[in-house]
């Protein structure tokens, strides 16, 4: 029989290890990327927010899912979510209610609608020394376009970055075969690497950024969205730092995934020259940034200063963010700043 010491070693290093907090957000990212895969191929309508950017039945859909799994496994964790359920509580949104309602019903059979609607809610909390963060659908207008778009979760625990869980589930799973099957699920814990896997399943493999500086034959990507960063400005730097090809444009933190994985060597995302003083949001970028540091690559703001998760819903420490195989980081930072210069 195990000894009390022998007891209390094994728990600690199963804290440590974080396999508990992987394998309920594994889960819970796989159902809801799964019910975002239903509501797209039945081609559902997106709504408004009040800050008229689009939502759909499974963005809800899939924060309620993802919340209920963590909440019931981590009843004391925070989780600061996109999505609230204030405005799907208007009387006006009943039929959407009873949408979202149906589609997690596929995932949790019991579940009503006061289930859904406090389960959104659920990811309403402030930050804390240990928290969740969560973006049910990064990139929604990809979503709707039938292009890119992300399920991301992540853990922080005093400002460093734990647990990431990036569901891409319009991602090829080989990115030679663009038409073949889709649907990749990448996970990363701190000190133990990153892996990716089709969302269909199969053993994690792990993955690693790009080894080479010679950039001539790699690809570097951005938002699709000319309204998330400057275009103009991150094809120049891409050129002077030796890229020849095209950007690929990709929705959603699919492309921190494109880095972590070796299909491109760069992200950039600089401000806008329309939004200028837009600050970034916790959950478009931590699952990403862990999945790419652990697979060996660098994630900055624009001035080279790591981005900072301790301050609350924002990336208020941070600008513009800068994602890369880390061996050619220095170089893009240095020809920022030339370019900007001018
Ligand atoms: P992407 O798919 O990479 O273009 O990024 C999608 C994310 O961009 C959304 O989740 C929004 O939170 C975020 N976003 C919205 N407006 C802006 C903006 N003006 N600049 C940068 N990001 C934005
Ligand atoms: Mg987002």
């Amino acid at each position: 029989m195990a000894t009390l010491v022998e007891v209390t070693v094994r728990r600690h290093k199963l804290r440590m290890s974080y396999e508990q907090e992987k394998q309920v957000a594994i889960e819970a990212v796989v159902a809801a990327a799964k019910l975002c895969q239903r509501v797209r191929q039945e081609r559902v309508q997106a709504m408004e927010k009040s800050d008229k950017s689009p939502v759909t039945v499974a963005d809800y859909g899939s924060q309620a899912v993802i919340c209920r799994a963590i909440a019931a496994a981590f009843p004391n964790d925070p989780i600061v979510g996109e999505e609230t359920a204030t405005e799907l509580r208007e009387p006006t949104m009943a039929n959407q209610l009873a949408q979202v309602t149906s589609y997690v019903q596929a995932v949790v059979g019991d579940a009503t609608s006061d289930d859904v609607l406090s389960w959104i809610d659920r990811g309403n909390n402030e930050i804390g020394s240990r928290y969740w963060t969560l973006d049910p659908i990064d990139g929604t207008k990809g979503f709707l376009r039938q292009d890119q778009y992300a399920v991301a979760l992540a853990l922080v625990e005093l400002g460093e970055l734990k647990l990431g869980v990036l569901g891409c589930p319009a991602l090829p799973v080989d990115p030679d075969q663009p038409d073949g099957e889709q649907g990749v699920l990448f996970v990363a814990v701190r000190g133990q690497g990153a892996t990716m896997v089709p969302l269909s399943g199969g053993t994690p493999q792990p993955i690693h950024v790009t080894a080479a500086d010679d950039v001539g034959n790699m690809r570097f990507v951005q938002s699709v969205e000319s309204g998330h960063g400057d275009q103009a400005r991150q094809d120049a730097i891409a050129k002077a730092v030796g890229f020849t090809s095209p950007s690929l444009r990709m929705d959603s933190q699919a492309k921190y995934g494109a880095v972590a994985a070796g299909r491109a060597a760069l992200y950039l995302r600089l401000p806008s020259p329309k939004t200028p003083d837009y600050v970034e949001k916790i959950w478009d970028h931590a699952a990403g940034v862990i999945v790419v540091e652990e697979a060996g690559g660098r994630v900055t703001d624009m001035y080279g200063k790591p981005l900072n998760f301790s301050l609350g819903a924002k990336l208020s420490d941070n600008q513009g963010v800068i994602v890369s195989n880390g061996v050619i980081h220095d170089t893009v930072l240095a020809a920022l700043q030339e370019i900007s210069k001018v």
